[in-house]
Formats: C-alpha cells, sequence, structure tokens
C-alpha cells in the first residue's frame, strides 16, 4: 500500500517520501502544494513540476533513486553498443 504525502498546509508545500523499489533507499522530497496538486489532477508531471530535475520527477512516479535511474539508463546503453557489429571495410 503507497504511503500517503505529508501536506504541510502551513508551508504550502508537500513532503513526499519513496522506497526505492530498486535498493529499498527511502528518499524524501518537498515539493510545492499546487504544483502537487496540478499533477494529482492530471497535469503531466513536466508541466506541473518545473523546478524539479528529471530525477526528482522519477522519485515521485515511481520512488526510484537517481542512481538505481542512472544504473538502468546506464545498462540501456551498453546493450545498444553490444548489439553494434564491427565494421570489416576491406579497405
Ligand atoms: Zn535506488
Amino acid at each position: 500500500m503507497a504511503k500517503l504525502d505529508l501536506i504541510d498546509c502551513a508551508n504550502n508545500l508537500v513532503k513526499v517520501v519513496r522506497t526505492c523499489p530498486q535498493c529499498g533507499k527511502e528518499q524524501s522530497l518537498q515539493v510545492n502544494y499546487e504544483e502537487y496538486q496540478n499533477w494529482r489532477d492530471g497535469m503531466l508531471i513536466q508541466r506541473a513540476f518545473k523546478s524539479l530535475t528529471a530525477g526528482q520527477r522519477e522519485i515521485l512516479m515511481t520512488g526510484i533513486c537517481e542512481p538505481c535511474w542512472d544504473a538502468m539508463f546506464n545498462f540501456e546503453e551498453d546493450e545498444i553498443y553490444v548489439d553494434e557489429t564491427p565494421r570489416t571495410d576491406p579497405f
């Protein structure tokens, strides 16, 4: 079951805590309450949270932390290189 995000009305902030499904590490993030509400109402995350990095948006959506995300991304890149066949030009 997903944890509820903690809304701090006094400071107009939402504290989001996510557990990374890859490494199990917990990470927290503070976001603007209005931006958070926009996102919850269905706005694209890139539009709703203009000030967040792609990694921080990923934490909000999936909980995957930046090191794990980087590792997954690099792995996919590596696979592309493995598929590349060596050139055997006769020159
Ligand atoms: Zn992780």
